[in-house]
C-alpha cells in the first residue's frame, strides 16, 4: 500500500542526497575554474586581427564630417555619400558593416569612451612595434622596445607559447602587411610561419588563386612601398587557412596607418571599410568550414590610437595626446553576445595575450608579468 508519509520522507532524503551530490559537483567546478582561471571553453581555434593605428573614434562614431570636409578637394569626391549619415547608428554601419551588424550583435565591442568604456595601451611609446609587442607578449617593455627597427624581439610571445603546446605545434601562422613582423614575432627563434611584406605564396601546390595573387601583387603599382597591400595579405592568408588549417591565425593589416600618416582621410576610411569586409569574409569562411565552425573565436584590436584633432589625427607617438587610446572586439562560441560595452570599464592592451590563450583553455605565462585575461570575453564575471 502506498504510504504517503513514508514516500515524502524518502523523497526528502533522496532529494537531500542528490542536492548534496550536486553541491559537491558545483563546488568542484568552481574550484577548478578558480584554479585555472577559466571554465572549459568551446573555442578550439583563434584568429587575432589588428588594424594598424585605426582610431576608436571612427569605430564607434563612423566617419567624421569635419575631417571629410577637409578632404573634399582630394581624390575621393564621394566620401560623404559613402560614409556620412546624420544618424550615428547608420553612420557607423556605413563605415563598418560587419562590426555593427555582426560583432555588435553576436560579439562584444570595447573602447567607446563616450559611453565610459576605456581601453588603453600600457607602454609609453604609442607606436607600432611597442604596441604589437604588448599585444603579443602581454607585457609592455619600454626599456628594450622603443623603435620600429628590424631587430629580433627578445621577449617571447603568446603565439610561440601556444605553438610550444603539442596540440598546436606547427599550427600557428601570421600574415602581415608590414615587413617588421618576422622580427616582432621572432620567427627565427620560434619557427612560427610568418608571411610578411611583399612575400608571395610559396610551395609546390599553389592554388590557381594563389598564383593569380602572386602575379597581381608583383605587377600592380604599390603606393605603400615595402608594405603589402592589405587585400593581398588577406586573400593570401585566407588561402593559407583553407589549405593548412592553422589553429591560431594572426592577420596584421596596415593601410589605415599608412593613409592616416599621409593625411588622406578618405583612403583611411576606405581602408577601414575594406578591412571590415575582409573580416566579414573571414567570419563567413570560418562558419562554413567544419574545422572552424562554432569553435573559433576572433579577437580584433589595434596597436595604438592617434590624435583627436583635425591635424593630429594623422599622427601618434609619445607627443600626441590620446594616442594611447585603443579599442577591442571579440566574437566566438565562449563570448556572450553583450554587444557594445557601455558604462564604466577600463581594459588594457596587455590583456589580449592571456585572453587569447584562455579562449583555447590555456593559461599563458611569460618570463615577464602579463596582464590578466578579460573575463567578460570568456563569459565570466
Ligand atoms: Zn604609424
Amino acid at each position: 500500500m502506498f504510504n504517503r508519509r513514508e514516500f515524502f520522507k524518502n523523497a526528502s532524503i533522496i532529494g537531500r542526497a542528490v542536492s548534496t551530490k550536486w553541491l559537491v559537483v558545483v563546488v568542484c567546478m568552481l574550484a577548478t575554474e578558480a584554479l585555472y582561471g577559466q571554465a572549459k571553453s568551446k573555442t578550439e581555434n583563434v584568429v587575432l586581427i589588428t588594424l594598424d593605428g585605426f582610431r576608436w573614434q571612427e569605430v564607434f562614431n563612423g566617419g567624421d564630417s569635419a575631417f571629410m570636409r577637409q578632404q573634399q578637394h582630394l581624390k575621393d569626391g564621394k566620401l560623404k555619400e559613402k560614409y556620412w549619415r546624420n544618424n550615428l547608428q547608420e553612420r557607423r554601419n556605413a563605415l563598418l558593416p560587419f562590426f555593427w551588424n555582426t560583432l555588435a550583435v553576436k560579439g562584444q565591442l570595447y573602447g567607446n569612451r563616450i559611453e565610459g568604456c576605456k581601453v588603453n595601451v600600457t607602454n609609453n611609446q604609442w607606436f607600432s612595434y611597442p604596441g604589437y609587442n604588448e599585444i603579443l607578449t602581454g607585457s609592455a617593455d619600454n626599456e628594450r622596445i622603443h623603435s620600429n627597427d628590424k631587430f629580433y624581439n627578445p621577449n617571447t610571445n603568446v603565439l610561440e607559447f601556444i605553438n610550444s603546446q603539442p596540440a598546436f605545434k606547427g599550427k600557428v601562422a601570421a600574415f602581415s602587411s608590414w615587413d617588421v613582423f618576422p622580427y616582432i614575432i621572432n620567427d627565427k627563434r620560434n619557427q612560427i610561419f610568418v608571411s610578411a611584406g611583399l612575400t608571395e605564396a610559396k610551395g609546390e601546390k599553389l592554388s590557381e588563386r594563389e598564383r593569380t595573387l602572386n602575379d597581381l601583387m608583383t605587377t600592380i603599382p604599390n603606393p605603400l612601398g615595402d608594405v603589402r597591400l592589405d587585400a593581398f595579405t588577406f586573400h593570401l592568408g585566407l588561402e593559407y587557412m583553407k589549405k593548412s588549417k592553422p589553429r591560431v591565425m594572426y592577420f596584421a593589416f596596415d593601410e589605415t596607418d599608412d593613409f592616416a600618416h599621409a593625411g588622406e582621410y578618405g583612403a583611411y576610411l576606405n581602408a577601414a571599410n575594406y578591412t571590415d569586409r575582409f573580416i566579414g569574409m573571414l567570419w563567413n569562411y570560418i562558419q562554413s568550414d567544419p574545422k572552424y565552425k562554432d569553435k573559433t573565436s576572433m579577437i580584433i584590436t589595434c596597436d595604438h590610437g592617434r590624435g583627436p584633432g583635425l591635424e593630429d589625427w594623422k599622427h601618434h607617438g609619445q607627443k600626441i595626446a590620446e594616442a594611447d587610446q585603443i579599442w577591442m572586439a571579440v566574437i566566438g562560441p565562449d563570448t556572450p553576445p553583450s554587444g557594445e560595452v557601455k558604462g564604466e570599464c577600463q581594459y588594457y592592451q596587455n590583456q589580449v595575450a592571456k585572453t587569447l590563450a584562455a579562449l583555447l583553455g590555456l593559461e599563458y605565462k611569460n618570463e615577464r608579468p602579463v596582464g590578466d585575461s578579460i573575463r567578460p570575453m570568456l563569459g565570466m564575471k
